[in-house]
């Protein structure tokens, strides 16, 4: 188990968000591109791993990543819609210099922290083409931001930067990503998340490339960063966004900028940055209100109509009822419809109004906070066994399926890491969490008893 810990933490992560199943894929592949395509290019393409809204695929060589990005992307990612609607963004992996890279390091020794994203599309994949000013639908939340946000792609560098803010999955990312779309023929447009600005500028100094950091921010004309909030506390990225950032205003090119807060309400951020933040034009997106709800979901669902050709049954009813419901921002909002989606496709029929209650209070019971313990107890009763005979070192079957079993839920249905579960179940080591992870996961899928169990005492669990 220690030795393979590699490949089976890759398999783990894969079971995450356990959906794609990547031969089915391939097949619908081939017969949509024609064979030719399929058998000089797509079939090249593996699945390396899958989130709930991004891929990342391995291609052989960067030419072969070039010329799929050029010439497939977009169909690739509306197949890959057909399979799972939530993904809108992929990444590639560069897989054969990838390996040739792991081997030189292995040979020398040297551990050259080489991540799996070093080889995706830096800047070109980035932008999503899904997210532009035609689908982003107005309200009176949004509308000052949004009319702003198309100015600014009208005149550049005459509000300098653009800085948006408002909480989150209320449409800012969304925003930016249609002024970057607009922008990026008569631009050198780079959009990157401050998390990312920081992956490369640790990358930099660890490589002692600072110079070649500078230069790549540094040459576009229109530079946007998304979630400002991010530097926080994190001063030498402080430091040097304020260069980079007085660098770019000083050869004219336009900032955008994006945040959860108002600028001057990031703590632990220098003032001078503060001030730099604010000099320019700031706008807010606030919560929306039943209108806008109501318009944003009319409008995914002729989305999703016209790009599948699918007929999708939804009732006004259930429209309304969906948009006046709690405090959902946006994107949950658009996740609770995408479910309802599915489920009618699955049931080949419109769903009522109780079914979609039922729905809901399911998804929104997931949210509770459900901890280890809790975990633990609800297992251990389920069973019929003592708490104590469950947390022991003892192997018999009786006692060490239920153990397997709150480990495996215990990573499903909280935010604890491996070793933290780990340490929880007596002080075992994160391998056995991933084992047990991995044989509850095969086990579900091919014992319908086991299935069931899982399902009653998840619902235990969510009940109360
Ligand atoms: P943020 O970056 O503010 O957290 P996002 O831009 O990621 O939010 O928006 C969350 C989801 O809601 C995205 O799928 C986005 O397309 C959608 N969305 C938000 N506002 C709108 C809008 N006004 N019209 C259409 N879709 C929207
Ligand atoms: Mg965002």
């Amino acid at each position: 188990m220690e030795k393979n810990s590699f490949k089976t933490n890759k398999i783990f992560a894969a079971e995450e968000e356990k959906i794609l199943n990547w031969t089915e894929i391939q097949n619908a592949f081939a017969k949509n591109f024609g064979e030719e395509i399929y058998n000089s290019w797509l079939k090249n393409i593996s699945l390396e791993k899958e989130f709930h809204d991004h891929l990342i695929l391995g291609v052989p060589t960067r030419f072969f990543r070039d010329w799929i990005v050029s010439r497939y992307l977009d169909k690739i990612l509306s197949e890959l819609k057909k399979f799972k609607i939530s993904i809108n963004r992929i990444e590639f992996k560069i897989t054969e210099s990838a390996k040739s890279v792991e081997n030189l390091s292995s040979k020398y020794n040297n551990k050259l922290n080489i991540t799996e994203i070093k080889d995706s599309v830096l800047n070109y994949n980035r932008l999503n083409r899904s997210l532009n000013f035609e689908t982003f639908v107005k309200g009176k939340s949004n509308d000052v931001a949004l009319s702003y946000s198309k100015k600014v792609c009208e005149y550049p560098a005459r509000y300098n930067p653009l800085y948006i803010y408002g909480g989150v999955g209320l449409g800012k990312t969304h925003l930016l990503n249609a002024m970057g779309l607009e922008m990026q023929n008569n631009n050198n447009v780079m959009f990157i998340s401050a998390e990312r600005f920081m992956y490369h500028f640790i990358k930099s100094i660890k490589k002692n490339d600072m110079v070649n950091f500078k230069d790549f921010f540094r040459k576009s004309s229109v530079f946007i960063i998304d979630d400002i909030q991010f530097i926080r506390g994190k001063e030498s990225l402080q430091e040097e966004f304020f260069h980079t950032f007085n660098s770019l205003i000083d050869k004219g090119s336009q900032i955008i900028i994006s945040a959860d807060r108002a600028p001057t309400k990031l703590d632990r951020v220098q003032e001078r940055i503060k001030s730099r933040l604010s000099g320019g034009l700031v706008v807010d997106i606030d919560i929306p209100d039943l209108e806008l709800k109501i318009n944003i979901i009319k409008q995914k669902i002729l989305e999703i109509k016209n790009q599948f050709k699918e007929e999708i049954l939804i009732s006004e009813e259930i429209i309304n009822f969906l948009a006046g419901y709690g405090k959902m921002n946006i994107r949950e909002l658009i996740g609770i419809l995408n479910r309802i989606i599915a489920f009618g496709r699955v049931h080949k029929k419109e769903l009522n109004i109780t079914e979609c209650k039922n729905l809901l209070k399911d998804v929104l019971n997931q949210t509770k906070v459900i901890t280890v313990d809790k975990i633990q107890n609800t297992v251990s009763n389920f069973y019929n066994i003592q708490l104590s005979e469950m947390l022991s070192q003892r192997r018999s079957r009786p006692l060490a399926r239920p153990r397997q079993i709150a480990m495996y839920l215990a990573k499903k249905m909280t935010t604890r890491s491996l070793p933290e579960i780990g340490r929880r179940f007596a002080n075992r080591d994160h391998t056995t969490v991933i084992h047990a992870v991995k044989t509850i996961t095969r086990l579900r899928d091919k014992d319908e008893e086991m299935a069931k169990n899982i399902a009653q005492i998840k619902s235990l669990l969510l009940e109360e």
